[in-house]
C-alpha cells in the first residue's frame, strides 16, 4: 500500500469496529505462500505489547482472529517479574509464541561500564539512553520486518499522545502504524478485560496503571496521571522512552483520520 492510499483507507474504516479493522489488515499482510502478498514467508503485520492492559486486549481479539499471529515483545532485561508471570499466563491461555527482542549485549555492556547499571536516574540524557539501547534499537530490528505494526495507544493515556489517529504513515519507519484503540477510554478498556476475563498484570491491583521497566515504574495515588509512574523523576512532556515519540513529540506519523 503506498501512503497516499492511507487517508483514503482511513476515511473507509472509520466506522468499523476494532476487530474489523484487524482482521482487514491481517488478512491483507498475512503470508499466504509463494506468488502471494508477504513473499519472505512470513506476516508482514505485527502487535507489538509491552503486556499492559491494552496490548491484552488486543492479544485476545488477534489471537482469535489468525492463532499465529506475530505478536513481538521487547524484552529490556530490566521489566519486572509479575511481567514475565503475565506473559506465560498468555502464551498458556491463548497458545502464543511471542517474538522475544533483546538488546545487543554489547550495547548494554557499553552504557553500564560507562554509567553504572541505575544510569536512569542520573539525568535525561543518559535515561533516554538506556531507552535507546534497550528498546529502540531491538524495536527498530522488528519493524524491518513488517508493513503494518499494530500498538494498543490510546489518546486517553498521556498528553504526548492526545493526537494519535487509529490508522496512521509512520514516516520514520516507513510503515502502517495502526492503534485501533486510539479513541478507547481507560474504562472501555477494563470493561473489555474484565467481561471477557483477560489475563492482565498483577502490579495493575497495587496500583500501577502503566507498566514499563521495574526500575522506571512506581505505583501511582488515587487521581494521578495513569502514566504518572512511569520516570516521574521527569516532566511529563519527557515521559517516553522513543518508541512512539521523541522529545515529546509524536515520531513520524504524519497521515490517517479514522478517529
Ligand atoms: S524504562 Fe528505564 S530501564 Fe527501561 S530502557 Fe528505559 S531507562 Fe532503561
Amino acid at each position: 500500500m503506498k501512503r497516499n492510499d492511507i487517508t483514503m483507507l482511513a476515511r473507509e474504516l472509520a466506522d468499523k469496529s476494532v476487530e474489523d479493522i484487524l482482521k482487514y489488515f491481517i488478512s491483507e499482510y498475512t503470508y499466504r505462500g509463494a506468488g502471494a502478498a508477504g513473499q519472505s514467508g512470513m506476516d508482514r503485520i505485527a502487535l507489538g505489547t509491552g503486556l499492559g492492559v491494552e496490548g491484552q486486549v488486543l492479544t485476545h481479539m488477534i489471537a482469535t482472529i489468525h492463532p499465529k499471529a506475530r505478536i513481538f515483545v521487547i524484552d529490556t532485561g530490566r521489566l519486572p517479574e509479575e511481567t514475565y508471570d503475565l506473559m506465560m499466563r498468555s502464551m498458556n491461555r491463548y497458545g502464543v509464541r511471542y517474538e522475544i527482542y533483546f538488546p545487543e549485549a554489547s550495547d548494554v555492556e557499553e552504557i553500564e561500564r560507562m554509567n553504572g547499571p541505575n544510569l536512569f536516574y542520573e539525568n535525561a540524557d543518559l535515561r533516554k539512553k538506556c531507552c535507546y539501547v534497550r528498546k529502540v534499537k531491538p524495536l527498530r530490528r522488528v519493524l524491518q520486518t513488517l508493513d503494518v505494526w499494530i500498538t494498543g495507544l490510546r489518546r486517553g493515556q498521556s498528553v504526548t499522545r492526545s493526537s494519535i489517529e487509529k490508522i496512521e504513515w509512520d514516516e520514520t519507519n516507513g510503515l502502517i502504524k495502526l492503534n485501533p484503540l486510539a479513541d478507547w477510554s481507560e474504562d472501555d478498556v477494563w470493561k473489555y478485560i474484565r467481561g471477557n476475563n483477560i489475563p492482565y498484570n498483577r502490579l495493575h491491583d497495587q496500583g500501577y496503571p502503566s507498566i514499563g521497566c521495574a526500575p522506571c515504574t512506581r505505583a501511582v495515588s488515587p487521581g494521578e496521571d495513569i502514566r504518572a509512574g512511569r520516570w516521574w523523576w521527569e516532566q511529563p512532556e519527557q515521559r517516553e522512552c522513543g518508541l512512539h515519540f521523541v522529545d515529546g513529540k509524536h515520531a513520524g506519523a504524519t497521515a490517517g483520520r479514522a478517529r
